[in-house]
């Protein structure tokens, strides 16, 4: 009977344990302390603390990004006559529809260069456009880790 009841109450600690979640912010903190990857921990995330709307993709946004899109509707159409970045449809001379407005360069909070329509907004798919978000993610991380 009483290794049934410790048996029991081990079990029901552990399950007490499991319940309770360590904080995003306990595990962001132990990441970025000491250990043999804290340079890749320490390397900031694109503006993580703001959301879409802080980041300008507000309402005024979605309406120019819209208008944008009738005038130039395919993946890799651009302004200013420049080559489509990380566009694939552009390079297979695929005709994709569009689905959203990206930023060539990215602004990073640049107000300037989030309203730069002429030279910095292009139409892409969102499957070219996750590429190259993961592309410049990538390089962006690394240079952070170099730098
Ligand atoms: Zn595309």
């Amino acid at each position: 009977m009483i290794a049934q009841r410790r048996a029991a109450e081990t079990l029901a600690a552990v399950l007490s344990e499991r319940t309770v979640p360590p904080s995003h912010k306990s595990l962001c903190t132990m990441r970025i302390v000491g250990g043999p990857q804290a340079d890749t921990w320490s390397v900031p995330p694109r503006e993580p603390q703001k959301s879409a709307f802080q980041r300008g993709y507000t309402k005024a946004w979605s309406k120019a990004a819209k208008a944008f899109r009738l005038k130039y509707p395919l993946c890799g159409m651009r302004p200013d006559h420049q080559p489509p970045v990380m566009s694939e449809c552009d390079q297979l001379e695929r005709s994709t529809p569009a689905t959203l407005v990206d930023h060539v360069v990215p602004h990073r909070g640049d107000h300037t260069r989030f309203w730069d329509e002429q030279g910095n907004w292009q139409s892409l798919c969102f499957r070219c456009h996750t590429r190259k978000t993961a592309a410049e993610d990538a390089a962006f991380a690394e240079a952070n880790v170099k730098g």
